[in-house]
């Protein structure tokens, strides 16, 4: 598959190419372990907030989230929105908003996101979230007497045992006592890691996850396909529990990890080749000798990963996308509906053009206009609007069921994809992608085109 172009990057300059772990250099069975995430948290919220026995009935469908969505917590709905901002598909719990009150709620004005009750949901990691909440908000609204907590409250609930499920062990321990169920194993990744060392790259891992964990996955997922060496001779440099986005924006200290016995003492010197836990990107960078131009950082999330980086340091970025090689497919598959749309479309402008021709007799040479024909025109546009429906829907069922497309929102790009492509110089499905073009590539973007020049 291939690597989509941003902006400029010249692989020749990049001298070190730095890799954020969970859902990067790491894949998961992402069903999977969000299905695990859905009935731990379901447990917590049982265990820890007192929620009635009925969300025990709660069922996990994971097409039910996409990457990029909205939660509003105040009012129970979950958004996709535009590049605008502006709403394009909304539900209420698991109920779509109609358009009318979506238009009650919202109004037809583009939403601020930065108000508190929205919340974003940017990465793999909130698939579950999304789809408790939901039902969540269901079983407040069929069930009154059961005194559940405000939907901001219940979102809030949700996310706190969410987050705990991923900081006490509970989700890590059980995917490292069935690494095969959760993780992927894959060789073109070593094979991709192994080829940029060949060229001289320098690798470097930043992740959030822990020392414990990231040996589990690396030792599981990379080591077999290493000989004679393990990963932490693969990379120059490991960075664990890295509190990115703050690795990237604070000051953070670093410790020193012995990989031998895990144990962590303080690290103020100059940071030499080897695993350490927290720190910050400058040091890093100054200590390890090369200039902020000259890293590429590969992530997952968009904005730990990705955006806040390229808001603090000059890095060079590239966002994994994991659903893209499906939404692609999709479009390929797609191809004869979006031609169809493309000529119904034509057909209604014509017929436009053809009604304002009649109202420009009467407005501007006095001639009545002819009801008939003009009813004519009138009865064919709604027969198109309808075939234009059933085309648009056809179109839609390709992608996600409940959502459609994750980098669209209609006619204009999601709110995700205008993310994506104002911070990621590069984006691509998976890291062993980069097997299909030369270390050395120099990346250019296709020329944009603006309205005028089409
Ligand atoms: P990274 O993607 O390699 O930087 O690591 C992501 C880490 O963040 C993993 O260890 C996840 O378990 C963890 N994580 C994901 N979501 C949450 C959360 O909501 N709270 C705390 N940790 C999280
Ligand atoms: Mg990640």
């Amino acid at each position: 598959m291939s690597i989509y172009v941003n902006r400029v990057l010249n692989m020749k300059h990049i001298k070190v190419i730095g890799f954020d772990m969970d859902h990067t250099l790491v894949r998961y069975n992402t069903d999977k372990f969000e299905q695990l995430v859905f009935n731990i948290t379901i447990d917590k919220l049982l265990k820890d907030h007192n929620y009635p026995e009925e969300i025990k009935k709660f069922k996990f469908d994971f097409d039910k989230a996409i990457r990029g969505l909205v939660i509003d917590k105040d009012h129970g709905n979950t958004l996709k929105v535009s590049l605008y901002s502006k709403i394009k598909n909304s539900f209420h719990g698991s109920k779509p908003l109609s358009y009318k009150e979506q238009l009650k709620l919202y109004g037809s004005e583009n939403i601020d996101l930065r108000e508190d009750r929205f919340l974003s949901v940017d990465t793999a990691f909130s698939i579950a979230f999304v789809i408790i909440y939901a039902q969540l908000v269901d079983l407040k609204d069929k069930n009154p007497n059961l005194e559940l907590p405000q939907y901001a409250e219940m979102a809030n609930d949700v996310l706190n045992c969410v987050d705990i499920a991923h900081r006490d062990g509970t989700i890590k321990e059980e995917v490292k006592a069935n690494l095969e169920t959760y993780v992927i194993k894959e060789k073109e990744v070593v094979d991709a890691l192994k080829r940029f060392r060949k060229y001289g790259k320098k690798l470097w891992i930043v992740t959030n996850s822990g020392y414990a964990y990231t040996k589990a996955l690396l030792d599981y997922c990379i080591n077999p396909f290493l000989e004679g060496e393990t990963w932490s001779d693969l990379f120059e440099i490991t960075v664990t529990l890295s509190s990115k986005p703050r690795f990237f924006t604070d000051k953070l200290s670093f410790l020193s990890v012995d990989t031998e016995t895990g144990l962590m003492s303080n690290h103020d010197k100059k940071l030499v080749p080897g695993v350490y836990q927290g720190g910050y990107g400058v040091k890093l960078q100054k200590d390890m000798g090369v200039e902020e131009s000259e890293i590429l950082y590969l992530g997952d999330h968009i904005y730990g990963d990705i955006l806040k980086l390229k808001k603090a340091c000059a890095w060079r970025t590239a966002l994994v996308i994991e659903e893209l090689d499906k939404e692609v497919t999709a479009y390929k598959s797609t191809k004869s509906i979006s031609v169809e749309i493309d000529n119904l479309m034509d057909q209604k402008v014509q017929l436009e053009k053809e009604i304002d021709e009649l109202y420009a007799k009467e407005h501007e040479h006095g001639q009545s206009v002819e009801k008939d024909t003009l009813h004519a025109k009138f009865d064919e546009i709604e027969k198109i609007d309808k075939n234009l429906g059933k085309h648009i829907k056809s179109y839609e069922s390709h992608f996600n069921p409940y959502w459609g497309e994750i980098m669209r929102a209609g006619a204009e790009p999601s709110f995700f994809a205008e993310q994506v492509e104002r911070y990621a110089c590069i984006y691509m499905t998976k890291i062993s992608d980069f097997n299909s073009v030369s270390p050395r590539m120099y990346f250019r973007p296709g020329k944009r085109r603006l309205s005028h020049e089409h």
